[in-house]
């Protein structure tokens, strides 16, 4: 009894003391981005952690005692799981390109510069620097949409689906608006064009049939109560067989013969062809402005993988009266957008170069023996650490663009695959999501997948850390007994921590 005890006791003796911990350069840069009393609480949990472990009789042996390095990893889950469910950064292994759920487009280096220097101190916003006065702080990016797209004049709001109902309701409220049956589109649950339309006061006409509408459908739905032609790009899917639509350019010329407004909602479109990387061919902006569409609306993310925003390009009467709706103040975007939108569309001036300045593009467009190589570094890493746990290959697969947008058919990838000796694949992934940084895969026939078409090489390191918290997991018991829903030790962890922010 006294004998175990003593041992206990020089257990205690060799774990490291907190002062030592700070020194590591992990803690210090953990110390640059959170207040250091709470650093400094997490490091004490950490501890204390591997002291009731000696206690309760788990660790026997020194050498059973965590290295530093596993009591950093508990640390950073300290900081990370007492800050509760903030905006962590996460590794998209699940292979959607575009992934809603972890906020759509990562942006690129030029957008986040932009907005650094932007929302570090004040900025010129709405200022006009002539007369410092009001301005609108729309011209940011006006001059920059005007050279891309060709089109007059633009305005810039919270996202497309602020941009079609600023459009329909401006032009159309109380009016006709004729729209092809093969047009009425959903975009993900509570965006449906019939909705929009009535939301936004119009009548809605519906001409043709789900496969096929020809212009003079169009023609004979026109009454002295028509005011807008609306087409909508059907970005979310197609209709392949006996199918035809008609085109902006016929359109076009019908609205100019009876005075009507064609308004093109072109969704997740694209700004430059695709072709030239060998994706398949969607409309692009430039081309429906070119066609005649009077005023063109869409996603800041899904077409140009910038932070999320809807863009209205057109004719610059059109988009004056826009300005002057009284919803334009509800759907007016601050400066973080302004600027990360800015930042983005510069890239778009030299497209040559967009495989290597945009994480979309480069995402697409990476040849499939660099997306291999990644692949096997991954598979690499993984084996490492937790090798003896699981079976792990590297894999064909496809990579999906994601959010209704762009090429519709999936890009060829270069997957691991995982099959764990102990653990269902839900439960693999559930402790994969709750890792250090939280890695998403996805499933298929029983094993977990990870995409190495959507990891950048920068984080390819990281799969060390994510994995070797897997072991531990296997090595106690703690988990394989613990209900799903409870989540890795969640509720014992961090419970009472601080709450930053
Ligand atoms: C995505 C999409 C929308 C909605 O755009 P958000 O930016 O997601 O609000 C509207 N219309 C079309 C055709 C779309 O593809």
């Amino acid at each position: 009894m006294t004998e175990q005890s003593t041992t206990k006791q020089e257990l205690f003796t060799n774990l490291p003391a907190v002062d030592q911990i700070l020194q590591q350069p992990a803690i210090q840069n953990l110390c640059t981005l959170h207040p250091d009393k709470y650093v400094s609480n997490c490091i004490r949990k950490a501890i204390d952690e591997v002291r009731q472990e000696i206690i309760a009789g788990s660790i026997t042996k020194t050498e059973y005692i965590p290295t530093i390095d596993d009591i950093i990893c508990r640390i950073e889950d300290f900081v990370q799981q007492g800050l509760g469910h903030k905006l962590i950064r996460a590794v998209n292994g699940a292979g959607v390109i575009l992934h809603t759920g972890l906020g759509r487009a990562p942006l690129a280096p030029s957008a986040q510069a932009s907005l650094a220097n932007a929302v570090s101190r004040y900025c010129i916003l709405a200022t006009e620097r002539e007369t410092g006065k009001r301005g609108d702080r729309n011209r940011h990016t006006s001059e920059m949409l005007r050279e891309l797209t060709g089109a007059e004049d633009s305005l810039i709001v919270n996202n497309n689906s602020a941009a079609v109902m600023l459009t329909l309701n401006t032009f159309g409220n109380g009016c006709e608006a004729i729209i092809s049956r093969g047009e009425l589109v959903e975009i993900g649950g509570a965006f449906r064009i019939p909705d929009v339309m009535a939301r936004s006061g119009n009548i809605m006409i519906e001409v043709g049939t789900t496969n096929k509408t020809h212009l003079r459908d169009y023609k004979g739905a026109i009454t002295e109560n028509t005011t807008i032609l609306l087409k909508v790009h059907t970005s979310n899917y197609r209709i392949e067989g006996f199918h035809q639509e008609v085109s902006i350019s016929e359109l076009s010329a019908l609205a100019k013969e009876n005075n009507l407004i064609l308004l093109h909602d072109i969704g997740s479109g694209a700004m430059v062809d695709l072709r030239r990387w060998g994706l398949e061919y969607e409309p692009t902006v430039p081309e429906a402005i070119a066609d005649g569409a009077d005023v063109v609306t869409f996603s800041g993310d899904k077409l140009l993988g910038g932070p999320q925003c809807g863009v209205i390009v057109g004719r610059k009467e059109y988009i004056d009266r826009m300005k002057r709706n009284p919803l334009m103040r509800a759907f007016r975007c601050d400066k973080l957008t302004i600027s990360a939108l800015d930042g983005t569309l510069k890239l778009f001036l030299d497209p040559d170069k967009l495989p290597e300045t945009h994480p979309i593009y480069s995402m697409m467009t990476v040849p499939l023996d660099i997306v291999n190589r990644r692949a096997h570094r991954i598979a690499r890493r993984i084996r490492d650490v937790a090798g003896e746990f699981l079976t792990i290959k590297v894999e064909d697969s496809v990579t999906e663009m994601g959010s209704g947008a762009l090429p519709a058919r999936p890009i060829p990838s270069r997957v691991v695959s995982i099959i764990a000796k102990n653990l269902t694949a839900e439960r693999l992934s559930l402790s994969l999501r709750f890792s250090n940084p939280p890695l998403f895969t996805r499933i298929e026939q029983e094993r977990v997948i990870i995409d190495a078409r959507t990891i950048a090489d920068e984080e390819v390191k990281l799969f060390t850390k994510i994995f070797s918290r897997c072991i531990e997991l296997k090595d106690t018991n703690k988990w394989s007994n613990q209900p799903l829903s409870t989540g890795l030790d969640k509720t014992k962890r961090g419970d009472d921590l601080p709450a930053i922010g």
